[in-house]
């Protein structure tokens, strides 16, 4: 199982060994939360709410069908979605009147209930989120955690403003929110502002989080939009503002998928299988019982003593049958980001062995410091995890003056390639045809030189790469 050589074979066989997915469900881009994956997303989640919750967000939960009526406002937004759409035609053996679609994502669920809600400019903002599962007709293959018929962790948020200004101030803040989440979790990201024929349908703008895989190719892991009032209008969200007359509401709304798991999973495991962040491991610590016969007396009491130590991190004390070698193999698997093993000479001497997942380094401490020690170790791993991680991403930055070298690059290495660009859409369109990749989009720093592509007059760093 070799990660660097067969990243897909490996992604996938570590997501069924390791006990998060079961991938046998007999519908195809649907799959099984195990009780382990499901811990490592509750955990995920947890994160995710705190942040929502603690910038003023709050928590809701809409209706999964959508009435064709609604769905089919908002043109372009239709137009976007309408190969990717469920429908539900029949109430038991009854043609239903009204075709009910399964949401994609839930705009057109949300916004008519907005407009029953917002009167005034004394309404807003408004800042709501959920966390649904959204569905959606894949016609290419399907992945597990990356390319899913049904999405199961959609954290979609939405909000509603009286000022452009305070949408673009809005924009800002779930950047800052997305980057906070992201950094805790160790996953690596490049900021986009997606051209315009790539953005969100129904968007005045996308800006987005793209990470690299260990294969070259990008993962967009999270999308920022301003909707600006093309919802409104359509919704009619209208309220009346501080001069006292009716205006539009300004929206925007930014999404997380199941997508940040896979990132995680896919940046930090290796050949062994996961390698977990301290914040979302469901045992934080595993404590492995070295026992010979006639001294386990001795062991089990320093293990007791261990496990009272530890109190207050995710502790598993592994009791069971088997040799220490197949426990390690196991919770090495599972991604444990700390073994404590204890032996019969440790018992002896009143230490322990702490030993990291992320680099295997070996540590031998007092029990009575066992508390602080393994502390203090989960605290470095996430910082090293963190910057390893970020190396990794900044060494798969490129840049190239001219198509012949992106073209190499993106051949030979992948990742992000980062050139300047004119802007326009049609020498866009061609870069990504000759270049069979992506335009990921660009960044706010000034450019200067010519376009890649044209020669004309740069105006925009942009990122290219091939992606999911
Ligand atoms: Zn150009």
């Amino acid at each position: 199982m070799k990660k660097k050589e067969d990243f897909s074979t490996w992604l996938n066989d570590i997501i069924d060994r390791a006990g998060i997915l079961d991938i046998r469900y007999p519908i195809k881009g649907t799959y099984v939360w195990r009780p382990y994956g499901f811990k490592v997303r509750a955990n995920v989640l947890r994160i995710l709410r705190g942040l929502l919750d603690e910038t003023g967000h709050e928590e809701v939960l809409f209706p999964l069908l959508i009435p064709e009526e609604e769905f089919m406002k908002e043109a372009i937004h239709v137009k976007g979605f309408e190969d990717e759409v469920y429908w539900v035609t029949h109430g038991g053996l009854t043609p239903l009147n009204v075709k009910l679609a399964l949401r994609p994502t839930s705009e057109t669920a949300i916004y008519p209930m907005f407009a029953l809600w917002i009167r005034s400019h004394a309404d807003m903002p408004i800042k709501v989120y959920q966390v649904v599962n959204v569905f959606r007709y894949e016609t290419k293959a399907t992945r597990p955690l990356i390319r899913l018929r049904e999405i199961t962790t959609f954290k979609e948020a939405h909000t509603a403003h009286a000022t452009p200004e305070d949408a673009e101030r809005q924009v800002e803040e779930a950047l800052s929110i997305y980057k906070r989440f992201f950094d805790t979790l160790g996953i690596p990201y490049v900021v986009s502002k997606r051209p315009d024929w790539d953005k969100f349908p129904g968007a005045d703008y996308t800006i987005a989080f793209d990470t690299v895989l260990p294969d070259g190719r990008s993962l967009q892991i999270g999308t920022v939009h301003n909707l600006g009032t093309n919802f409104s209008k359509t919704f009619d969200i209208l309220f009346e503002n501080t001069q006292g007359e009716q205006e539009h509401a300004y929206q925007t709304c930014y999404g997380i998928s199941d997508r940040v798991i896979a990132s995680h999973i896919a940046i930090h495991g290796d050949d062994k299988g996961l390698s977990l962040m301290p914040e979302i491991a469901p045992v934080q610590c595993v404590i492995v019982p070295i026992i010979f016969k006639g001294r386990e007396e001795a062991v089990l009491r320093a293990v007791e003593k261990a496990e009272k130590a530890l109190k207050g991190l995710r502790v598993h004390v592994d009791r069971g049958e088997g040799t220490p070698g197949s426990k390690f193999y196991h919770w090495e698997m599972k991604g444990v980001p700390l073994r404590i093993e204890i032996g019969p000479r440790d018992a002896e001497k009143d230490t322990a062995v702490l030993v990291r997942r992320d680099t295997g380094e070996k540590k031998t401490v007092p029990l009575g410091d066992l508390s602080g020690s393994a502390a203090a170790a989960l605290r470095e791993m996430e910082a090293s995890m963190r910057k390893k991680a970020e190396d990794e991403l900044k060494a798969m930055i490129t840049e190239a003056a001219t198509l012949e070298e992106a073209a190499r690059i993106l051949r030979e290495k992948g990742g992000i390639i980062r050139t300047v660009w004119c802007g326009e859409k049609e020498c866009g369109v061609e870069i990504e045809e000759v270049l069979n990749a992506k335009l990921l989009g660009t960044n706010n720093e000034s450019a200067s030189g010519p376009c890649i592509h044209c020669g004309g007059k740069g105006r925009h760093i942009l990122h290219i790469s091939r992606s999911y």
